[in-house]
Order: C-alpha cells, then structure tokens, then sequence
C-alpha cells in the first residue's frame, strides 16, 4: 500500500521524504509559496499502518487545499488551544485519512485473498 501512497504523491507532485521528526511530531505537510513546491515529511519511526495513516493524513491535506493561505501543517493532535480553524482542518485531515486508509485495508485484503466482510 505504501507504493500506491507513493505513486500518488508523484503523480501529484508531492516530494514523500522519511525524517527524524522527534517524539512529538509523526508527519508535516509543506508548500513553498513562492515556488509552489509541495512535499510531506514523516516520522522514520513510523512503521505498517500507522506510517500509511500519518502519510494519507499530509496527503489530506494537500487533497483538501489546507496549505493554500499557509506555508506548512503539522501533524498536530486536535487541542483546546489551537485554533477553531486549525482544528477543523485536522478533522478534515484525519477523515479524509481514514476514508482512504479504510479503502486501502479492504483492497488490500482482496487482493491478498483473506476474508473480506461486506456489511
Ligand atoms: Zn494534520
């Protein structure tokens, strides 16, 4: 799955980097303003569906068009601090990321022929 996410971010344009980004932070998503170059760094501590969760979650939003009036998002948990906006575009982030993560799990199963269950 971790290919699929990677063909997407270069069919988009979208540099995919694995950093040391330290305890507190499991991915960023960036665009330069001025250039326009768009990229998403994550945790190299990240491993399995956490590391495809963390990199649909910057592919959000990307997708979603958080980074047009900024310069970069992190990956930050929702909080009483931040701001009403800040939080409404991690939700819509973590949405869009388990929507896709959701698809992914289930594709991934039929193509591996498991069990797939069909509510
Ligand atoms: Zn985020």
């Amino acid at each position: 799955m971790l290919k699929f996410l990677e063909s997407i971010c270069k069919d988009n344009s979208i540099l995919l980097h694995r950093f040391g980004l330290g305890e507190r932070t499991n991915g960023v998503a960036i665009k330069l303003p001025e250039c326009g170059t768009r990229a998403i760094a994550y945790n190299e501590t990240l491993e399995g569906w956490e590391k495809i969760k963390v990199i649909a979650h910057e592919i959000g939003h990307h997708a979603l068009g958080h980074l047009d009036d900024s310069v970069c998002a992190f990956d930050k948990h929702i909080n009483k601090n931040a701001t009403e906006e800040l939080n409404r575009r991690e939700r819509e982030a973590e949405i869009f990321a388990a929507a896709f993560t959701a698809v992914a799990m289930f594709v991934e199963q039929a193509i591996n022929k498991e069990e797939v269950i069909i509510a």
